[in-house]
């Protein structure tokens, strides 16, 4: 691995960071921070930025410190605890294996932990916001390491606080409260309910939901390939767009779908949005820029792409669907600010 941002992204894109420092050893975090000349850009393993060619001038540190512990929650619950540099995906298999509730639908999402809550990772009707109670932070704008409460954290749909105010915070650890249940929670997804063969509303164990996830998202394209045509992703490039009341009814008589998220935001698809400019699966969109060979609205970088013909692209996007349908896209990966 090098300073290239492109050895550290999942699009495989970027140019050179002036610094990159990889932070394993959580107990050097404070010399770490007293050290740095800037604000660092932190990632976790890049699968939602969009790194630019020209690189990052400043400095960039990959959150890489490892472990997960748990401790007696109130009311029987049980608290777990993952250094933010923990895949995501050992944290939800260790508390499936555990026999713990609450994060068995997060299965299948890339990055880290710590990354979770900045956009408030979520899928199949849950998201990290539901279970998280605390995360330690190190906030550069007061120079000190503080621990938040879910409230101060200001989720939303896909949003935090951590993503309105861009490195201001890097996030440590994360602890969530979970439930100790032999089952999953309720599936409120119609097409997971379908392939697992069981109605809406059912409890399935939580290994078996967990796989259940794991299928369902390998056949729509949802699960990041080792390699071939669609390796190179971010995963889905638009948030599902807020409608207004009108544009739904317009939406649903046109065979769209919209549905209402837990703030009660009527939210149509991005992905439909997209196919109905014309852009179908395995379709080229721009330069080395297709949409993967599964789904429209994961668009993937192959030979010759560079993170400018992304981005080009995404903007193109955001144009052809305001123009068409009046609504506004919104890219989901970040860039540095
Ligand atoms: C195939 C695929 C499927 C996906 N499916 C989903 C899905 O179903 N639901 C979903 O919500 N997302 C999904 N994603 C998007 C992505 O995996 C998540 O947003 C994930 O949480 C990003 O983790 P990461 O470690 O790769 O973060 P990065 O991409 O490295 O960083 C993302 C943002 O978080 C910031 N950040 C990272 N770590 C820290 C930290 N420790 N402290 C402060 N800021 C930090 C970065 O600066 C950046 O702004 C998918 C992506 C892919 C490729």
């Amino acid at each position: 691995m090098g300073d290239l941002l492109a050895d550290h992204t999942t699009l495989r894109l970027g140019g050179p960071a002036d610094r990159l420092h990889t932070h394993t050893d959580p107990l050097t975090w404070p010399d770490l921070v007293a050290r740095l000349p800037c604000r660092p850009w932190v990632l976790g393993t890049g699968s939602n930025v969009l790194a630019p060619d020209a690189g990052h001038r400043g400095v960039v540190v990959i959150m890489a410190t490892r472990g997960i512990t748990t401790t007696h929650g109130p009311h029987g619950t049980v608290e777990v605890t993952a250094r933010a540099g923990e895949p995501l995906a050992n944290l939800v298999a260790h508390t499936v294996a555990h026999g713990l509730s609450g994060i068995e639908y997060l299965t299948g999402i890339p990055g880290t932990a710590g990354a979770a809550p900045v956009q408030n990772a979520g899928a199949y009707g849950q998201e990290i916001a539901d279970t998280l109670t605390t995360l330690t932070t190190h906030d550069h704008h007061t120079g000190r390491t503080v621990r938040l409460t879910r409230e101060q954290c200001r989720f939303g749909y896909r949003t935090s606080r951590f993503k309105t105010e861009p490195r201001r915070f890097t996030i440590l650890d994360v602890t969530l409260r979970l439930t100790p249940r032999a089952h999953a929670a309720p599936i409120t997804y119609r097409h997971l309910a379908q392939s697992l063969d069981v109605p809406l509303g059912a409890t399935p164990p939580l290994a078996e939901a967990a796989a259940g996830v794991a299928a369902d998202r390998r056949a729509r394209g949802l699960l990041l390939p080792t390699h071939g045509p669609d390796a190179r992703q971010v995963g889905s490039v638009f948030l599902n767009p807020p409608v207004t009341a009108h544009q739904a009814t317009a939406l649903r008589a046109a065979g769209g779908p919209v549905h209402r998220t837990p703030d009660g935001t009527q939210r149509a698809s991005a992905g439909w949005l997209i196919q109905q400019l014309g852009h179908q699966p395995d379709s080229p969109l721009g330069p080395g820029i297709w949409c993967s060979t599964l789904r429209a609205l994961t668009i993937v970088a192959r030979e010759n792409a560079t993170a400018t013909a992304f981005a080009d692209t995404l903007v193109g996007l955001v144009t052809d669907v305001e123009t068409t349908f009046g609504i506004r896209l919104h890219p989901e990966p970040t860039t540095p600010h």
